[in-house]
């Protein structure tokens, strides 16, 4: 579940599911989805777009293999997922959103950051009063630390949940929208550089576990063929084939310490240095 902090106008309240709106009665005074931008400009950005990929200018359509800039970026938003429209100095409050659909909020709007810190601090978001009500706390529903609140509204304009509350993997999807603020120009240059390192940190990390998977299943091919293979003394090499070995790719040897040696059939590396 991602999170994300909007600026929104001044006791702004998101609107909600109507009798008339809502498909089902069951989601009448549910939050509708709405994405942190207005119709009209998001129209102008696309039909701008639209016309560089026609002149053939756009930066993403080399490789892209799409004729038509929509094949690419799709339809223009459907405008009832559009906020309204309010410029950048009217909208001078802060509220904290999930971004698992369009975005619904996750607290009340706030004139001050410190204000969103204090609520958070003493009450979390709204998920995690809701499983603290429901007595459902295998998920994390406690408020949030003093420095998870700061850090995630001071310092960070988005920041995956996870690696507030427990410092592990993002998803792809929220990886892919954290980064979609680096390099945007809406953060200090401290700010970037330390969001830029969290995502770097997050990706390898993330891919840890694949990794590991990986090596696991990589031994146990090396394992059929080698019966005394031990991944504590054993590495395969993912890389460099070998004649002389089983299973046709090198097998180091792992010192004590976990370095690789030289292959235990063909003896290399010492002769490629
Ligand atoms: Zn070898």
């Amino acid at each position: 579940m991602g999170r994300e902090i909007r600026r929104v106008i001044p006791n702004w309240e998101h609107p909600r599911e109507t009798a008339e709106t809502a498909r089902d009665p069951r989601a009448i005074g549910k939050f509708i989805p709405l994405y942190d931008y207005d119709y009209e400009t998001h129209l102008a950005e696309w039909i701008d777009e639209n016309s560089q990929w026609q002149r053939g200018e756009h930066p993403s359509q080399k490789g892209s293999g799409c004729k038509y800039y929509q094949d690419y970026a799709g339809d223009p938003t459907d405008p009832d997922m559009c906020r309204p429209k309010w410029s950048e100095n009217e909208a001078s409050w802060y509220q904290v959103y999930e971004t698992v659909s369009e975005g619904t909020p996750v607290t009340p709007a706030f004139g001050t950051q410190q204000e969103l810190i204090e609520y958070l601090v003493a009450n979390g978001d709204f998920w995690d009063q809701k499983r603290r009500r429901e007595g459902n706390c295998s998920m994390p529903c406690q408020p949030w630390s003093r420095d998870a609140a700061e850090n995630f509204v001071k310092e960070l304009p988005w920041m995956p949940s996870m690696i507030i509350t427990n410092g592990k993997i993002l998803s792809g999807s929220e990886l892919a929208a954290f980064q979609g603020v680096l390099g945007s120009g809406i953060m200090t240059q401290q700010t970037e550089q330390a969001a830029q390192r969290r995502v770097a940190t997050a990706l390898i990390i993330g891919y840890q576990p694949s990794i590991e998977l990986l090596t696991q299943e990589i031994n146990e091919v090396a394992k059929r063929h080698i019966p005394d293979f031990h991944f504590l003394n054993d590495a395969v090499s993912t890389f460099w084939k070998c004649n002389k070995s089983p299973i046709g790719m090198c097998v180091f040897k792992l010192s004590e310490r976990g370095l690789k040696t030289d292959c235990r059939y063909c003896h290399q590396p010492s002769e490629r240095k």
